[in-house]
């Protein structure tokens, strides 16, 4: 961990294109880090309608490999997609979703993996991924 990751918990701060993506990839990643929030699919081809890309296929191709590469989680409730805000890609995905504003934050919830792994264990089941999609009112929606 260096110094700038301590800014990264700033909604505000720029985020940094990592590195390795494909053409397509990299013109997702940068709708993705231009909007405040999940964007759906057709959302994300809509912006990038102006740079060439008029094919769904693609889009889902981009979200595709930038999924399996950790970058991006998929929001299976909103069908919608979330730049991830971790450092590395993790299986357990804990996401606090506002049923009125439709704001989603990802959770930095370790516990979450902690508390699963012995009873995964028990069961010899081996887990892919595991998605916590935990709805409410964020805190502007509940003051
Ligand atoms: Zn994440
Ligand atoms: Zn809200």
């Amino acid at each position: 961990m260096t110094d700038e990751a301590s800014t990264a918990s700033d909604a505000a701060a720029p985020r940094e294109r990592p590195s390795g993506l494909s053409k397509n990839e990299t013109l997702v990643w940068t709708a993705m880090a231009a909007a405040d929030g999940p964007l759906k699919a057709y959302e994300i081809l809509d912006t990038l309608k102006g740079q060439g890309v008029r094919a769904p296929m693609t889009v889902y191709r981009a979200l595709d490999g930038l999924e399996a590469k950790g970058i991006i989680h998929k929001l299976e409730g909103l069908n919608a997609f979330l730049l991830c805000n971790h450092e590395g890609p993790h299986s357990v995905q804990t996401f606090l979703v506002c049923e009125r504003c439709s704001r989603v934050e990802e959770l930095e919830a370790v516990s979450v993996e902690t508390e699963i792994a012995p009873a995964l264990k028990a069961s010899a089941f081996k887990m892919r991924t595991a998605r916590l999609e935990i709805k409410g009112a964020c805190m502007d929606c509940a003051a």
